[in-house]
């Protein structure tokens, strides 16, 4: 059965300085198609901006505790941005 992967940023995760763990890096980013990039770059929020949609320059896609996060540094402020993906696996028989 064919599924449709859809990819949602949820940019609200900007962590700062706050403690972090390890996070476990891997490079999927950078074999994500083109416009999927565009999207997550064009997509995000930063928290020392407080605004959406600044933009970003990317830098990595990671793991953690399961979850899949793109981290970048915000175009105005350079401060980091970090969006998680998440990946919803739609049916067609959901579509409906
Ligand atoms: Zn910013």
């Amino acid at each position: 059965m064919d599924a449709a992967c859809i990819y949602v940023a949820v940019g609200v995760y900007q962590f700062g300085s706050k403690k972090l763990t390890m996070p476990k890096m891997n490079c999927k980013y950078s074999d994500r198609p083109e416009m999927e990039r565009e999207w997550l770059e064009e997509n995000t929020w930063c928290d020392d901006c407080g605004k959406p949609d600044l933009g970003m320059n990317p830098g990595r896609e990671y793991e953690e505790n399961g979850r899949t996060f793109v981290e970048g540094v915000c175009k105005v402020c350079g401060c980091t941005v970090r969006s998680e993906i998440i990946t919803k696996i739609i049916r067609p028989e959901d579509l409906v």
